[in-house]
Formats: structure tokens, sequence, C-alpha cells
């Protein structure tokens, strides 16, 4: 098979290996994005780790080059299920990777194979010209179920460098985004005692308790008003789901919410769930005897960087040039991988961007796509980054 060495047949060609996650098996995609490297980038250092947890959750890093500065370019391979009422709605075969007015389409599109093009061309590119400082590429699993076992874990265990600028490819229309909020998520859960309804007096209804509890957290989410970060808006508290009760005559003994509280970045997810449980516990105090409890806390960071070095200064102008228009700094609603390097840019005191083509509407809905305008602004960006910072200074080459 000859390997697709342009931009478009390259996109198309990861569209067409599937990696849905769930499952997230990434080992077709990896193997292909692994024999890409070593076949067209000669020298670059390419290994294929996987957690012992989750062998099938197989991510690629590709090294070139040594010393600083370290510029880090990372993609995840794994992409949203197709729900079936969603598969129903695709005008196309979601993994075809149809070109239909100057759009590639397809699950994985955009969200997140066309960042990963673009970076597998433009470290292909300056590898061949030969660098000055290192170029390492990631083409991370398991981003679409929070990176636990894709991302983070490589960043635990040793597999990337503290790196001194790090791009994150997501969607934000090829500008700079610093930040994104974090969640915690909880179940709620009241218990009271059934009785038939002819005589509700006898019973503890679990769902008048959860009331006054749904009530508590719309004003808590209301004071949450005052957290405002200037890029991505305030800190957010919602109820999404509530179950309770069997019939219409009896006295409910369960109710349960789910609680989705939205962070900004320096909220302190510890202080963020005493707020929650001290919530509870007030009420729980009025609805007596009535119990509450609060059950475990999945917790997904929040994410923040600055812009401030010179290679963050010089990505701003990069895109500025490429765009003519304003860079940045954005905000990025959505979550991505970038919370996962915090620790090794704080190490190191580097910077971290989120940059992609596209928008995260399209990512994960029907119809996804990218536009391959977009696309090749994506690849030059990066190409002018990669020049203006890694390219060996005359006398080196
Ligand atoms: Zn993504």
């Amino acid at each position: 098979m000859t390997l697709p060495t342009e931009l478009v047949p390259l996109l198309q060609a990861l569209v067409r290996i599937p990696s849905p996650n769930p499952p997230g098996d990434t080992r077709d995609v990896a193997a292909f994005i692994a024999d890409w490297m070593r076949a067209i980038t000669l020298g670059a250092e390419v290994t294929t780790p996987a957690p012992e947890d989750k062998p099938e959750a197989v991510s690629v890093i590709a090294t070139i080059g040594k010393g600083h500065p370290i510029v880090l370019v990372h993609a995840h391979i794994d992409t949203v299920p197709i729900a079936q009422q969603e598969a129903r709605r695709w005008s196309v075969d979601p993994y075809a990777a149809e070109i239909r007015a100057n759009r590639v389409y397809g699950k994985g599109s955009v969200d997140d194979k066309a960042p990963l093009a673009a970076m597998m061309i433009a470290f292909v590119e300056a590898a061949q010209k030969g660098i000055s400082g290192t170029l390492v590429l990631v083409a991370a699993a398991e981003e679409e179920v929070g990176g636990q076992l894709g991302t983070k874990w490589l960043a635990d265990n040793g597999n990337l460098p503290a790196a001194d600028f790090f791009i994150i490819g997501e969607q934000t229309h090829n500008h700079a985004a610093i930040a994104h909020k974090g969640v915690i998520r909880a179940e709620i859960r009241a218990t009271g005692r059934a009785a038939h309804a002819t005589n509700p007096d006898r019973g503890i209804n679990a769902i008048t308790a959860m009331a006054k509890v749904v009530l508590a957290l719309e004003q808590y989410h209301a004071s949450l008003r005052d957290r405002v970060h200037p890029l991505i808006g305030t800190a957010t508290c919602n109820v999404g789901v509530i179950h309770g009760g069997s019939t219409f005559n009896a006295v409910p003994d369960t109710c349960t919410i789910l609680v989705d509280r939205r962070m900004i970045p320096h909220d302190d997810p510890a202080e963020v769930q005493d707020e929650l449980r001290a919530i509870v516990a007030r009420v729980a105090a009025e609805v007596a005897p009535a119990e509450l409890t609060i059950g475990e806390f999945l917790v997904s960071g929040w994410f923040s960087s600055t812009l401030d070095s010179a290679l963050g200064q010089t990505f701003l102008d990069c895109i500025r040039a490429e765009l003519d228009e304003s860079p940045g700094p954005i905000g990025y609603l959505p979550g991505s991988d970038a919370k996962h390097v915090q620790d090794l840019a704080a190490q190191s005191g580097g910077e971290i961007v989120v940059f992609g083509p596209g928008s995260y509407e399209v990512a994960h809905a029907f119809d996804e796509y990218v536009d391959i305008d977009e696309l090749q602004e994506t690849i030059n960006i990066l190409r002018r980054f990669l020049n203006e910072t890694l390219a060996l200074k005359g006398d080196e080459g």
C-alpha cells in the first residue's frame, strides 16, 4: 500500500480507519500512524505505548531532534461513537471520508484527525529540513472518555517530555485557546419511606425532599454568577436528570438526581465538592427524617495557560500572519487533553495552546466535516511556527 503524503489524502486515510470510543480500540489507527511515521520520517524515534489496564488503547509518540526548545504537538485518535439515531441522519458514509463542496466528511474528520493530519505532515517536513531543538508528536488514545488511560497515563508514566510549548489539536477555528472549564459530576440520593397514597402522612416522600435539594442547587447556581473567567464565562451548576417514584398511588421512597458542576480555571475541586456536600447537609437537616446522600464525585479538571513566552507570542504572530485577524487568546468551551499536560508544562515553565480547524459544534454531530481551506490554514500556521522556532540556524545545517 502506498502511503498518502498529501494533507487531504492523509486525512481521508485516517478517517477510513474507525476508532470509536467506546470501545476505544485504537490499535489499527495507531499502527497506521506508527508505520507512516517510520516510513516517511527518517530518523524519528517512534513508540506505541498502551496502558496495562487497557492494552487496546494504543497511542503513538514520535520524536526528532534533541535539546531545547521542546515543542510537543498533540491530537487524539479516538472519536465519539456513532449513536443509532445519529447513524440515520448521516447523508454520507461516516467512514468513507467523502469530499463534497471542499469539505472532507466523516466521523473524526474534524475531531480530531484533521489537526492530526496537519501535525503529521508538518512534523515530517520539519524532520526533512532538520531542526534545532526537539519536536514530539503525540497521537493519543482515550480523549473522548476523559483521557485517564490516554494522555494522563502517558504523562504520569514518563512517556511525555516537559515541553516548552504544547499544541493540543482541537476545534478552535485556528485561533489560540488557553482555557477551558472543568467539571464535577455527582449523584444525590434521597431516601424516604413508602406508604399508600391514600395516607401519605404515614410515609416519607423522597421526591419532596429532593425538590428542596433541586431548589437549593438552583440558588447555588445563581450564586456562582460572580465567579467569572474572562475567556470562558462563569462557573455553573445544573441538575440534568431526576428519577423517583414508581406509581400514582404510593409515596416514593427514593429519588436521585445527577448534578453537573462546571468549574472555571483555579476553582479547587476539593472546595467545590465541599460546597456541594454542605448544600446537601443543610437540606438534609430540613427534610429529616428523609435522608440525603451525595455519591462518588467524578472530576475532570479545567485547563488554563498563558501565551506570554517568546514561543507563545510567536504562535500568536503565526496565526495573525495566516488569518489576517486577531489570533486570540480565546476560551474553548468543551474539555480537552490540555488539562493532562498542565503539570508537565508547570515543570518546564512551558505554555499550552489548544488549536485546530473547525468548530466543536460540528465535532460530535452527524455529517461531521472539516473545511479543506481551513485545514490548509492549520498546516500553514504549524509550518510557520515550527520554522520560526525550530529551524536550523545557517551554519548548523
Ligand atoms: Zn476532540
